[in-house]
């Protein structure tokens, strides 16, 4: 993932935190920035099936 701070392509993963989104705190290696990304399930039929059955009601409007 490229750095928000010197657009860098190269930055460290420090920690993952697992669940449906996983979120990762990185380090810029170029600059020392650091930043959390969050990795998302890119929204197809079976990505709205699972929100839909995990979690009712939080994205209703989105959907
Ligand atoms: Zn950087």
């Amino acid at each position: 993932m490229i750095c928000p701070r010197c657009a860098n392509d190269k930055t460290k993963v420090l920690k993952t935190i697992k669940s449906d989104t996983n979120e990762r705190f990185r380090r810029c290696i170029k600059c020392g920035y650091t930043f959390m990304s969050i990795e998302l399930i890119k929204v197809d039929d079976w990505a709205k099936f699972y929100i839909k059955e995990t979690q009712k009601g939080l994205f209703d409007e989105a959907l």
